[in-house]
């Protein structure tokens, strides 16, 4: 992050959103709203000191997912690039009752501005990667796990703010009481491979359960119950790291975590089945980590509607090919990194973002792209400009020309046929699919078959 913040030839645009994208392959023009920080990035230092004294502390169910305080005026996040804070519109006293104005009595470099509006930006980009990333699925929807019936039920996301030097608790994992846990429960799989939730494998849980495991055992000697289906170690050393978690006297029970109750003084007791010895296992804990799934994120049919997308039916971007095209996207110019496309650890997202930065470089290189001919044509002398096909096209690859007739943009178009069928004047066909020459494939194919 620091090497992309310093790096002369990228400008980095946080706290920024894309709301609209037009152009084709190496002609985009990004429309981005940089949002109102009340901050003056040119001015602030990152002294920190109106974070410091900001009266203000609210829940952070962003970075420290729940676990943790933060100032109304703060950094989103530890080592943020740039180091420069933002005011919380919603929880900043002068936002909300005209009052206060400490962070600008303070501020020694005159960096606090009130009146900062959102800026649009619009950019000129020939390629775009979109790694927008996942999102966490709410353990709430499978209540059988109790989760947010107690403190102590939490999620892996939230283990790791525990663990963390710099999270709420300075890195010692206690429970919601202070004490340290003398037995803690994990549990794999919850919202994954389940089809009460998510069919598909959130693929990095089982190896971050692991490091849960052999955290908890490190940092405080207490016992540790690990509750999994089946282990996937897929990575270069994984199945070593597991090895040596076994080793450290983790107990595994094979079979789901089927129920996580609260007993009434506050134990946690962790019921399943124990598939290896054929019977029903219960367990008192003093935590329970919820290795819960992740999925898209939660505005993902708006960054597919303006990147012009497609998904999977779980949700994902959709990748142009599974094994060939991994990093590529249907529209020309438009590249997939990480979890955006589907669940991946970091090694596996930095392989995939090398593969799209690649694919960028490959592109420019090239000079020129070459394009598939199956694509779609308009019939002008048909064409009555209602408009339908524009409406239909998946790719934004239809317009209204100076004649008011439907104009497909070639770059755009992927010859998906959706034109074709929704055109209601029949104006529109595949170049070299019109049914002309279809009907003439089919008597041909035919021709030796008819009798
Ligand atoms: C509890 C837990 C522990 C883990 N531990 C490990 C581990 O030990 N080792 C390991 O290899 N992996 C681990 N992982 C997996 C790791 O988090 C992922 O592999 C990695 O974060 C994927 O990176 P990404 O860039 O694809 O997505 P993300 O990390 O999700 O980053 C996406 C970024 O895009 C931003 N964004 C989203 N939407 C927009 C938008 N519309 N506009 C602008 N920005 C946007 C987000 O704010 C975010 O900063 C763990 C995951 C969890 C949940």
């Amino acid at each position: 992050m620091m090497d992309a913040g310093r790096h002369p030839n990228i400008t980095l645009l946080t706290y920024s959103e894309v709301e609209a994208v037009s152009g084709y392959v190496g002609n985009f023009t990004v429309r981005i709203r940089k949002r109102a920080r009340s901050v003056d990035e040119e001015k602030c230092t990152g002294c920190g000191l109106c974070q410091e004294k900001c009266p203000t502390k609210v829940i952070d169910t962003a970075y420290e997912a729940g676990m943790g305080k933060r100032k109304a005026i703060y950094r989103p996040f530890s080592q943020a690039i740039p180091n420069i804070p933002v005011i919380d519109r919603e929880n900043c006293l002068f936002f909300t009752k005209g009052r206060c104005k400490l962070c600008e009595k303070v501020c020694p470099a005159g960096a606090i501005d009130y009146n900062q509006q959102d800026q649009t930006l619009e950019v000129q980009v020939g390629a775009i990667v979109v790694a927008t990333g996942y999102g966490m699925w709410d353990p709430r929807q499978l209540p059988q796990y109790s989760y947010g019936l107690s403190p102590n039920i939490i999620t892996g996301l939230q283990f790791e703010r525990l663990v963390s030097a710099g999270g709420p608790t300075g890195g010692h994992i206690v429970t919601a009481e202070g004490k340290e846990p003398e037995r803690v429960a994990i549990i794999h799989c919850v919202g994954s491979r389940d089809v009460n939730a998510h069919p598909y494998c959130s693929r990095f849980c089982c190896m971050y359960s692991l490091k849960h495991a052999h955290q908890v055992r490190e940092h405080t000697g207490a016992q540790v119950y690990e509750f999994y289906m089946d282990m996937r170690a897929f990575g270069k050393a994984y199945e070593e790291f597991y090895e040596r978690v076994q080793e450290d006297g983790v107990i595994f029970v094979r079979g789901r975590g089927a129920e996580v109750e609260v007993l009434p003084d506050g134990k946690l007791r962790v019921k399943g089945e124990d598939a290896d010895l054929g019977r029903l296992v219960s367990v008192d804990v003093d935590m329970v980590i919820l290795a819960s799934a992740i999925e898209p994120q939660p505005d993902a049919d708006r960054v597919a509607a303006i990147f012009g997308l497609g998904r999977t039916p779980d949700g994902w971007f959709a990748e142009a090919h599974p094994k060939l095209r991994p990093a590529e996207t249907a529209t020309a110019g438009i590249f997939l990194a990480g979890c955006a496309q589907g669940p991946r650890d970091i090694p596996d997202t930095v392989s995939h973002a090398d593969a799209a930065a690649m694919q960028v470089v490959r592109l420019f290189n090239q000079g020129e792209v070459t394009i598939s001919p199956t694509v779609a044509v308009v019939d002008e002398a048909k064409c009555v400009g209602c408009g339908e096909c524009i409406l239909a096209c998946p790719y934004s690859a239809i317009a209204r020309n100076l004649r008011g007739k439907a104009e497909v943009n070639p770059a755009l178009c992927q010859g998906c046929g959706t034109c074709v069928a929704t055109c209601p004047s029949h104006a529109i066909a595949g170049l070299h699919f019109t049914d002309e020459q279809i009907v003439a494939q089919i008597e041909g194919l035919l021709e030796g078959v008819l009798v």
